[in-house]
């Protein structure tokens, strides 16, 4: 008897549907995993989405609930597995897989803990999907985007650590705040190392073209009557003070992630700060991944945009360097 599928529906053809052109995988359903997921999901950016955790539960609970939204969503795919087969032919992969730092662990220890949890995503990533472009978000970012260029075998403008590109997020909001301007016209970049050590570029700052420092000379500096390095360090600290409250970040990283997504599936060629190779520039002279703005698109991180920086500006972009190769050069197994 002819099922209420057949009744209804005459095909007028038996072709399979296409492969996707724009699937992305999310490795790591975690609260960051889910947050990029639900930002990339509702802006339209992908035609499959694949999940991937080790948690098989948890796993296939996420898979569901993304799926029952499915009525207000435009991605006809979501699929999960803890095998990577499901993560076959991906444009963009994105880990925010990982352990997190215990009490009294040193950053080292954690990053090798991380440099095995790693060893058992990259190379299934690359094995099921050898054209896609990398985005790292698990930390120590910049540290782990370098574990996974080394990792994965790709090269270096196809594996992108998601870097300072919250950080820069976070200070053109506090700019906003401050001048009564949406953060989309407060311009400014935040570079170098995505957290401690992160680098304002106070030069650069401006709304409209007007760099702020021609109007306060002293601008950013510890002279300023306005304080407005203050803003930097409130960048520095918020990780800290929303783990303190809500026990993680999550929202902001995932809206951020999906940004950089955006440019890599729809070829845009826009310029974000990310974490990049910077072995040659500025003087630095190891294999090591800070942020810097660069340009991507659909082949992934193209170029890096020559910023003037100030002497000062450059000297921290060094040090920055020095502690992560500081960090880099005891690992094992890379
Ligand atoms: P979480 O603990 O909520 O989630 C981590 C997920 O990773 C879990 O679901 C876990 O099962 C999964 N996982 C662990 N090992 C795995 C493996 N081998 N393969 C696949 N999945 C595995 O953590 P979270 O809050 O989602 O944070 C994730 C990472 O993102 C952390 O490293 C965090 O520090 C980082 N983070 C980065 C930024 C940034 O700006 N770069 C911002 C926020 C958080």
């Amino acid at each position: 008897m002819a099922t209420i599928q057949e009744k209804l529906i005459n095909h007028v053809t038996d072709e399979q549907p296409p492969a996707p052109t724009n699937k992305v995988t999310i490795v790591g359903v975690g609260q960051v995993g889910m947050a990029c997921a639900i930002s990339i999901l509702q802006r339209d950016l992908c035609d499959e989405l694949a999940l991937v955790d080790i948690l098989a539960d948890k796993l296939k609970g996420e898979m569901m609930d993304l799926q029952h939204g499915s009525l207000f969503l435009k991605t006809h795919k979501i699929v999960s597995d803890t095998d990577y087969a499901v993560s076959a032919n991906s444009r963009v992969v994105i880990v925010t897989g990982g352990v997190r730092q215990q009490e009294g662990e040193s950053r080292l220890n954690l990053v090798q803990r991380n440099v095995s949890v790693f060893k058992g995503i990259i190379p299934k990533v690359v094995q099921y999907s050898p054209n896609c472009t990398i985005i790292v978000v698990s930390n120590p970012v910049d540290v782990m985007t370098y574990v996974t260029w080394k990792l994965s075998g790709l090269p270096k403008h196809r594996v992108i650590g998601s870097g300072t590109n919250l950080d820069s997020a976070r200070f053109r909001y506090l700019m906003s705040e401050k001048l009564g301007v949406h953060a989309s016209s407060c311009h400014g970049y935040v570079l170098g190392e995505h957290g401690d050590s992160s680098v304002a570029v106070w030069s650069g700052v401006n709304v409209a073209g007007v760099p702020l420092q021609t109007l306060n000379a002293d601008f950013g500096s510890d002279k300023d009557p306005e304080n407005w390095k203050e803003v930097h360090k409130l960048v520095v600290d918020s990780a800290y003070e929303v783990i303190k409250l809500k026990g993680y970040t999550n929202w902001a990283i995932g809206l951020s992630v999906a940004e950089l997504t955006e440019s890599i599936v729809k070829n845009l060629s826009r310029v974000h700060p990310v974490s990049t190779m910077v072995k040659g520039m500025y003087g630095i002279s190891e294999e090591v991944f800070l942020s810097l703005p660069c340009v991507l698109n659909a082949n992934g991180l193209t170029s890096v945009i020559n910023q003037k920086l100030k002497d000062d500006e450059v000297a921290q972009l060094k040090k920055s360097a020095d502690t992560l190769w500081g960090i880099q050069k005891d690992l094992k197994d890379l």
